[in-house]
């Protein structure tokens, strides 16, 4: 393994021009990093989003990108609106009007992609900029050369033998005498069409990156110094967690700790590539690592909230000591290209969640739960649909195996009403269902119990 660095930085730290700043310092802090991986400024991905849905008038659009155009001018400014960069941006900004209109009188997932593209396409080349104003050699890189996807518009899934195999064609000799600033989020079919993995798909992007490249270390610099208990921005006793094993990093990320997208752990556990989680704002405040092994492993390490989740219940008479059902069932999630989260079963019903939020959701944040998928449903099955409901997981190690565990846990929650639980899959995670109302109550509590 080489002593290369991927550093991806997201939305907060490419915010403006000073915080870029702050993105130069942690690469030049670090000279192994050769690989930088950046979202979109903050809020632009949001504005591309509501121009490609398509909804807005032509004055409704104009204001939106007057908005886009005033997070650009922010950092063109601060870079002295240098004549080529300052006129690709203009171009993008063409592209985006052009587009948006287009998404107005019709639009689809895939016009969805090429539109919000432009966010992570600009904040790159305005970083380069930044770069080579400060002396370094630093080169744009256009990720669709490697980032191959499945054409899932919206929710793209990576290629990973292209992948590797394109970076080694197209990274691994830039990256010996360059500082390659190159997308998060977005990547390319085998047609070369534009793709998105999915809302927060930057961090995956970072660790894809990684693998291709047997990077020997991830790092993500966002806002927040390193992963916490559980949201910060919840619990104000929320405090950062110096390690983390791989396995515990993934239940947290697929169950709703927003720092990290659901996927980012699967390439980097992979390749058993250590991943850091850092402050860009402020790099001396250290940070979370997350590794194979971990010196503590403590019973209850975090918990995690993941809201907008639909609860199907879904009921057969012939399920009973008949073979087969189950795999019925799953089989037209499979079709659907829907992932299935949280599982129970009894003698004649299968209860599923599905998450229909933030992380579950397409680029384009429309539902992925279609009619079409509970059509199909309904016709081997019974089908009942829950909506407002909140996924609640506490994250810790060997919990199956410690006595106690679900007193402790069910103690501090006592009044209120929990609607599925799902527990012993896997040592890692203890999760269950309450309605939206108390998902926030009961995080407070679980962390008074288990973690303050
Ligand atoms: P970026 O734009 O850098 O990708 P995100 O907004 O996606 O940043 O993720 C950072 C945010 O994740 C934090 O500001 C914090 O509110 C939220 N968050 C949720 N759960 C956690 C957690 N357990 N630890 C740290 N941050 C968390
Ligand atoms: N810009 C994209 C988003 O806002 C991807 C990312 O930030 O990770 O979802
Ligand atoms: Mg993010």
């Amino acid at each position: 393994m080489s002593n290369l660095c991927v550093a991806k930085f997201g939305g907060s730290s490419v915010a403006n021009y000073e915080a870029m700043q702050n993105c130069a310092n942690v690469v030049l802090g670090n000279p192994a990093t050769h690989v930088v991986v950046l979202s979109a400024s903050s809020g632009v991905t949001n504005l591309l989003v509501e121009l490609a849905n398509g909804q807005l008038d032509k004055e409704g659009q104009e204001a939106v990108i007057q908005k886009i155009i005033a997070i650009q001018e922010n950092i063109l400014e601060g870079l002295g609106h240098p004549k080529e960069i300052t006129e690709e941006i203009e171009k993008h900004i063409k592209d985006i009007r052009a587009l948006a209109h287009e998404a107005s009188m019709q639009t689809n997932t895939a016009l969805v992609d090429r539109i919000i593209s432009n966010g992570e396409l600009m904040s790159t080349k305005l970083f380069t900029e930044l770069m080579k104003q400060r002396g370094v050699k630093a080169c744009w890189f256009d990720v669709r050369k490697v980032m191959r996807t499945d054409s899932v518009f919206g929710r793209a899934a990576p290629i990973i033998e292209v992948i590797r195999t394109q970076a080694g064609q197209e990274l691994a000799n830039l990256v010996k005498d360059h500082i390659v600033i190159t997308q998060g989020f977005i990547g390319a079919n085998a047609e070369g069409r534009t793709t998105t993995l999915g809302r927060g798909g930057s961090d995956y992007s970072a660790a894809l990156i990684g693998e291709a490249i047997d990077a020997s270390e991830v790092e993500i610099w966002t806002d927040v110094p390193g992963i916490y208990t559980t949201d910060p921005r919840l619990v104000s006793t929320a405090h950062p967690i110096p390690e983390l094993t791989f396995d515990e990093a993934a239940e947290m990320a697929t169950f709703g700790a927003k720092v990290l997208h659901p996927a980012t752990i699967q390439p980097a556990s992979r390749r058993n590539i250590p991943v850091f989680v850092g402050s860009s704002k402020n790099p001396a405040a250290g940070g979370t690592w997350i590794r194979t092994e971990t010196q503590s492993k403590p019973t209850f390490r975090a918990v995690a909230m993941r809201k907008d989740q639909v609860l199907l219940t879904l009921k057969s008479f012939k399920m009973a000591g008949a073979c087969g059902f189950m795999a019925t069932i799953f089989g037209i999630f499979a079709k659907h290209g829907l992932s299935v989260d949280l599982v129970t079963t009894s003698e004649v019903s299968i209860a599923i969640t599905v998450d229909n939020g933030f992380s579950g959701g397409n680029s384009d944040g429309k539902s992925s739960l279609s009619d079409a998928l509970l059509n199909d449903l309904r016709e081997v099955c019974n089908v009942t649909v829950e909506e407002g409901l909140t996924l609640i997981a506490i994250i810790g190690n060997d919990m199956s195996y410690s006595t106690g565990t679900g007193s402790k846990v069910f103690s501090a929650i006592f009044d209120v009403n929990v609607r599925m639980i799902c527990y012993g899959a896997s040592l890692h995670s203890l999760c269950f269902l309450v309605d939206a109302k108390d998902g926030d109550e009961v995080i407070k509590r679980l962390h008074v119990h288990l973690l303050d």
